[in-house]
């Protein structure tokens, strides 16, 4: 299973697809795409291959975008299928997640949330997570950053995580615990994947978060890395790879 993020200046698509093909290797039943237009989410998703992806997206997606996350899938939680697959949309249509991993206490969190009105489309965990972020960021007014760590304080699992919001499309929020994570920074653009094999030809900077910490990706802005636990801010430390 695997994870690729894109925000910057570049066509999104090649690199997350390409990306996730690097991730093969990582094994997989499904794999997903969300494209950010500036103006509209767009997704695409299906059981089977990343070339199957490639041939349903040719088919589907008709937007492009400088903005992209793409998830290779290993089921968990919900038997392989389309609607399974990620990337998983909060109920107001505004948050967009990718996850590897497993939140162990989703059924409560999912029950609580069913009791105040959000609706499932899909078996799994990390349907439950995305709208958790969405409950606590309306409830509580949160950014998305402080919204997904708050989240991330109430489930109990292993992540790694790409989270997007329509309201401040500029931004991508990282966060791991379990699961491999890095990021990689260029200029005006920062990737994110489960290791540099997807971004290793754009840039040579990697930041591999720790178990715990949580990353805010803005454009133009020096990334910010903190405790997801105690809120403490971490000095990313920038690793120089050898291409
Ligand atoms: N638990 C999640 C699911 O079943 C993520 C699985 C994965 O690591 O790909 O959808």
């Amino acid at each position: 299973c695997g994870i690729v993020g894109y925000i910057g200046y570049r066509e999104a698509y090649p690199i997350v697809i390409k990306g996730l093909k690097r991730l093969e290797y990582r094994g997989y039943d499904s794999a997903g795409v969300m494209l950010y237009d500036g103006a509209d989410i767009k997704l695409c998703k299906t059981k089977g291959k990343v070339s199957d992806l490639e041939e349903k997206a040719s088919k589907e997606m008709t937007t492009n975008g400088t903005i992209g996350i793409g998830h290779t899938r290993w089921a968990t939680h919900g038997v392989p299928n389309d609607v399974n697959s990620h990337p998983h949309v909060s109920n107001s249509g505004d948050l967009v997640i990718i996850h590897n991993g497993i939140i162990e206490n989703y059924a409560p969190l999912k029950q609580e949330l069913i009791a105040r009105g959000y609706v499932f489309q899909s078996d799994t965990d990390t349907e439950v997570l995305v709208n958790l972020i969405e409950e606590i960021q309306k409830k509580e007014k949160l950014k998305l950053g402080k919204a997904v760590q708050t989240a991330l304080n109430y489930v109990v699992g292993a992540y790694a995580i790409a989270v997007f919001d329509k309201k401040c499309p500029d931004e991508l929020v990282a966060a791991r615990l379990g699961s491999p994570l890095a990021i990689g920074v260029g200029e005006g653009e920062f990737f994110i994947a489960s290791d540099a094999s997807p971004f290793i030809e754009y840039t040579s900077n990697a930041v591999y978060l720790e178990d715990g910490e949580m990353a805010n990706i803005r454009l133009h802005k020096p990334m910010k890395v903190r405790k997801i636990k105690d809120d403490s801010e971490v000095d990313p430390y920038i690793q120089e790879l050898q291409m």
